[in-house]
């Protein structure tokens, strides 16, 4: 089978000036994972957006999460529901299509607006990660629809409103429904080469919360237990786990702690961003810093250590399942004469969590650019149609398709 003179292809190429309007409009609104009225507005824009499917959507309402502050107190946060539509046929095999529609970019954050750069450039908060593989998605389900419809299988479309914080209320929901899927394709962005992921790191974020005493810093400074102080011993040992093993990386993110510089500080907060290639790392970390946490736990000298968090996203391997549907990817590229390139990634996206529960997904279907998670994030416009092609292609390569008309 070929889809290379499919008319969804065609109409797709004619779409890319409305791609990009759409992708302004959304990328304009602030979405950061903690502005949560940012989330509902995009989450109504969304649902207008997703409209012309004609498939009713569902908003999800997503639990509570909690985050440790800098005083090592939790606090409860909410977010943004999820939605969902479901396509084709009920009771035939199901795939998943998803990205969230969360940013890095809180409300705060100068970087608000899109601009068009020469060269058919757009520069914007969001624009590829992961907007524009909303787009992307939203155009690729709409070719579907009109040029191939969907009689013998199911295709549900899923957005989220937490990744970039690691997905803590959106997880229960995958592990609730992950295995109603037989595949899934993510839309994250591709790397900047234009590589497409065939295999990810794990990662996971370890809080280390240090308690002392706190004292004046000059009447009586002995009898403080200065926790800051104390936490740089700690946050020392932690940084010489880096080269022990390799694959294995320990970043010691942040440090928060004290106030006034005349006081002995009682509390320090460190923040530990971990990255692991397989499940034995996962077990090697996890020991190590559960026995530096315990060594530095000096309840004698009058310091406590706690240790909270934990890798939140396994790692991504690159195994036969997602090689099947890798293949599936190369022949809808062959079909429109695109050459692709696999890497592997640093950086986790939900497709490790998802691979984690069970179900095989590919997840760089989103559009070409660079700079993401900065003030210069920007996108390739003539990739968000070629990408809209590339997945309608590897969906109707799917083993359980069906032939596209026209
Ligand atoms: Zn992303």
């Amino acid at each position: 089978m070929t889809t290379k003179s499919w008319q969804g292809n065609l109409w797709l190429a004619d779409q890319s000036d409305a791609m990009t309007h759409d992708l302004i409009e959304l990328c304009n609104i602030n979405s950061g994972s903690d502005h949560l009225e940012g989330l509902k507005r995009a989450a109504g824009w969304l649902e207008r957006f997703f409209a012309p499917l004609g498939i009713p959507c569902q908003r999800l309402d997503l639990p509570t999460y909690s985050i440790l502050d800098d005083a090592g107190s939790q606090t409860t946060c909410a977010t943004g529901p999820a939605l969902r539509w479901d396509l084709g046929n009920p009771n035939a095999p199901r795939c998943l299509w998803t990205i969230h529609y969360d940013t890095v970019y809180s409300q705060e954050d100068p970087f608000q607006t899109c601009e068009l750069l020469p060269n058919n450039i757009l520069r914007g908060p969001g624009v590829i990660d992961a907007k524009g593989g909303i787009v992307v998605m939203r155009y690729a389900a709409m070719a579907l629809e009109k040029f191939a419809p969907l009689k013998d299988v199911g295709l549900s479309l899923i957005l989220t409103p937490d990744e970039e914080i690691g997905s803590p209320s959106s997880l229960g929901m995958w592990e609730s429904i992950a295995r109603d899927f037989q595949t899934a394709f993510l839309f994250e962005p591709t790397l900047a080469d234009g590589s497409l992921v065939q295999s990810r790191k794990g990662t996971g974020t370890f809080v280390l919360i240090v308690r002392g005493k706190s004292a004046h810093a000059g009447r009586n400074f002995h009898e403080g237990r200065n926790a800051i102080a104390h936490c740089c011993r700690l946050a020392c040992q932690i940084d010489l786990l880096n080269g022990q093993r390799p694959n294995v990386t320990v970043n010691i993110g942040r440090l928060r702690g004290g106030n006034a510089v005349n006081v002995v500080p009682d509390t320090a907060v460190l923040r530990v961003n971990v990255r692991i290639a397989d499940a034995q790392d996962q077990q090697w970390i996890e020991n190590h810093l559960n026995q530096l946490a315990q060594k530095y736990n000096q309840e004698q000298l009058g310091y406590r250590v706690e240790i909270h968090g934990g890798i939140h996203a396994p790692a991504k391997i690159h195994d036969h399942a997602t090689q099947q549907i890798q293949t599936c990817v190369e022949k809808a590229a062959a079909d429109l004469g695109l050459s692709l390139s696999w890497k592997q990634s640093g950086g986790a996206s939900d497709g490790n969590k998802l691979q984690a529960l069970g179900l095989p997904n590919l997840d760089t279907l989103g559009p070409r650019g660079d700079g993401l998670h900065s003030p210069n994030e920007w996108i390739e416009l003539d990739s968000l149609v070629e990408k809209a092609q590339l997945t309608c292609g590897s969906f109707l390569h799917l083993p359980f398709q069906p032939r596209p008309m026209g």
